[in-house]
């Protein structure tokens, strides 16, 4: 595992709440991507090295509307590079980690990801997520 390679926030109104980060860092968003497969629109923040992801629900179902129902708005997860996120999936599943995607999908920001259950975790919702190499 890597370094930590964002923190994502759950908020209601990525608008509003853009404005917020904003003011926050003294600068802009440098990207908004909507992940239609996960039900949520993003923009991330670079913040030194690290960047944060908020992220809005685009539907009822979406987790990020269930977690915002049960939680609030705030931190969602936080998110760890990995070099190859297929043999991480597989050291985890070993040590016992509970993995929410025995396949790792494609999410915001060009990145292969993967999620470990809270339960798992301390009540953390951890994200895996490897930079997709677009070399061919
Ligand atoms: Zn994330």
């Amino acid at each position: 595992m890597e370094k930590i390679e964002h923190l994502g926030i759950a908020v209601k109104d990525l608008k509003a709440a853009n404005k917020v980060y904003e003011s926050l860092f003294g600068y802009t968003h440098y990207k908004t991507e909507t992940v239609e497969s996960e039900g949520v629109s993003t923009s991330f923040f670079k913040c030194g090295d690290n960047k944060i992801e908020l992220l809005e629900a685009t539907r009822e179902d979406s987790p990020i509307a269930k977690f915002i129902e049960k939680k609030g708005e705030g931190i969602h997860h936080v998110a760890f590079a990995v070099n190859d996120i297929y043999a991480e999936i597989k050291r985890l599943k070993n040590e016992g980690f509970r993995i929410l995607n025995e396949e790792p999908k494609k999410g915001a920001d060009n990145k292969l990801v993967a999620f470990i259950h809270p339960k798992s975790t301390n009540g953390v919702l951890i994200e895996l997520c490897q930079e997709i190499n677009n070399e061919k």
